[in-house]
């Protein structure tokens, strides 16, 4: 049984870039619908004994897995709990937490030059993914960096690789604020990622 994971912020800590309101739909309701659905599916299968990162990793093996409910609700909690997890509210935030200081701001710089030609591209990457989606840094086994654009449920995990950063770039996550700014959403969640989740995330 998987549970919905609780938020380390109050329902209205990540404002204005993140408002109360769609934080209740989105975390409360999205998440907590793929969350009673995957329990739904995996009663009684293979399935039921798994972590999270096994099940989308065991059903992105199987055929047409973009087409599969087991793999797309999966894949939805996966996602979501990284995303809500990675983000502080912004009056709080130490300065550790507001740009990436250890391994993985050197890797970024040698891949990118400076921390702002990351945030441009992948922010491009993320307004240039047809309809939704989310988009990611992630992590090879050797610790190189990618941007990864992924339709639907699919992510990282589901490629071999390893999830460090995303921006869920389905309308329900930015809709009620920012309605079709897409960019402007994308731009403004800079404000509020949490660096130490995403450095813990590359280091670990
Ligand atoms: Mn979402």
């Amino acid at each position: 049984m998987f549970t919905l994971i609780e938020l380390p912020y109050a329902q209205d800590g990540l404002e204005p870039v993140i408002s109360a309101r769609t934080l209740s739909f989105h975390h409360g309701k999205h998440l907590q619908g793929y969350v009673d659905n995957l329990n739904k599916l995996i009663a009684g299968t293979e399935f039921e004994s798994m972590s999270l990162e096994q099940i989308v990793a065991r059903s992105a093996s199987l055929p047409a897995p973009t087409g599969n409910p087991i793999f797309n609700n999966a894949g939805q909690i996966l996602n979501h709990n990284l995303y809500f997890t990675q983000f502080a509210p912004r009056h709080s935030r130490l300065d550790r937490e507001s740009a990436p200081i250890g391994p993985l701001k050197a890797q970024l710089e040698a891949q990118w030059g400076t921390l702002e030609a990351f945030q441009k591209e992948f922010v491009a990457k993320g307004v240039g993914l047809f309809g939704s989606g989310w988009v990611w840094l992630q992590a090879d086994a050797a610790g190189t960096l990618s941007i990864g654009q992924y339709p639907g449920a699919d992510n990282p995990v589901a490629h071999g690789l390893r999830p460090l950063l995303t921006f869920d770039v389905w309308e329900h996550a930015y809709y009620l604020d920012y309605q079709n700014r897409r960019a402007a959403h994308l731009e403004a969640l800079w404000g509020i990622v949490d660096w130490s989740v995403v450095e813990g995330r590359y280091e670990g």
